[in-house]
């Protein structure tokens, strides 16, 4: 069995990855594209500092993700602040599809605003459909579970509800788990048979086939807190379920990124490697 391809989150400059990637002895990483607090073209990696990540990476087959920005909200119930979403999400994967990035991943947004869950979902889809029509060749798009407030996209349900019906096809629209995300959403995503409990649900839903990807955080709050708190995979709430997650055969050799500062990664991906998630160095 091939454990999970894991690695960690590296802020930019880009340049700095595949040093970083050298040192913990992983290929996989997420990073950002621009500053992730701001819409506009703020903090986007300068043409040097994309071109030393595509050198710095040539032929050693490392896998990456960008995280988009933290205001994507596709179901707002303002205009200006969906097509804010689109356009930010348009250009990281331009920048994306330029370095060589698997793609970009996101949260797609909050019923906050609507009368119902229902109409937030209905305006989601069809901003993620229109943001698939307008994406470029390359890159995918990762929808990502999400676990706060009036977050859409919490439940496995939920998730495969807009992957029904947005209708993309895998390669342009992914699912990405973030097991924190969804422990804090109340999946129980702790104990031995956590992953075999996780491929069963997706599978009931019919989108086992779409996870291309995890955040393999572990969660500092109890199940079901509704609130995104990471900890460091083996020191959190979901502990050894993190290798159940990353062992079982249905997520074998996906990648899998741990969303903390480089040290604590560190500690993260040194308790895989105890417990034969992610192989020795
Ligand atoms: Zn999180």
């Amino acid at each position: 069995m091939a454990p999970m391809r894991a690695g960690l989150s590296i802020d930019p400059p880009l340049a700095a990855i595949p040093g970083v990637l050298a040192e913990e002895g992983v290929d996989a990483f997420q990073t950002v594209l621009r500053d992730p607090g701001r819409f506009g073209n703020y903090g986007v990696p300068d043409p040097a500092d994309r071109a030393a990540l595509v050198e710095g990476l040539r032929g050693r087959g490392a896998w990456g993700v960008a995280h988009g920005s933290l205001l994507v909200n596709l179901a707002s119930p303002e205009g200006r602040i969906r097509n804010s979403s689109v356009s930010s999400l348009l250009a990281d994967l331009k920048v994306a599809a330029e370095v060589g990035l698997a793609g970009v991943c996101f949260h797609v947004g909050y019923a906050k605003g609507h009368p119902s869950a229902e109409a937030a979902l209905q305006l989601a889809t069809r901003k993620l459909g229109e943001l698939v029509e307008r994406m470029p060749a390359g890159p995918r798009l990762f929808l990502e579970n999400s676990c706060e407030g009036s977050e859409l996209g919490q439940t496995v349900a939920e998730l495969a509800r807009l992957v029904r019906d947005v209708a993309a096809p895998p390669e342009r629209l992914a699912l990405l788990i973030d097991t924190c995300h969804l422990h804090a959403a109340g999946f129980d995503l702790s104990g031995d048979e956590a992953g075999g409990r996780l491929a069963d649900a997706l599978a009931a839903e019919g989108v086992l086939d779409r996870v291309a990807a995890f955040h393999l955080n572990d969660c500092l709050l109890p199940c079901g807190a509704h609130r995104d708190r990471h900890a460091v995979p083996g020191a959190g709430t979901i502990g050894m379920g993190v290798i159940s997650v990353a062992t079982h055969a249905a997520f074998a050799s996906l990648p899998g990124v741990i969303e903390l500062s480089v040290a604590e990664a560190r500690r993260g991906l040194a308790f895989l490697r105890e417990h034969g998630a992610l192989p020795g160095r």
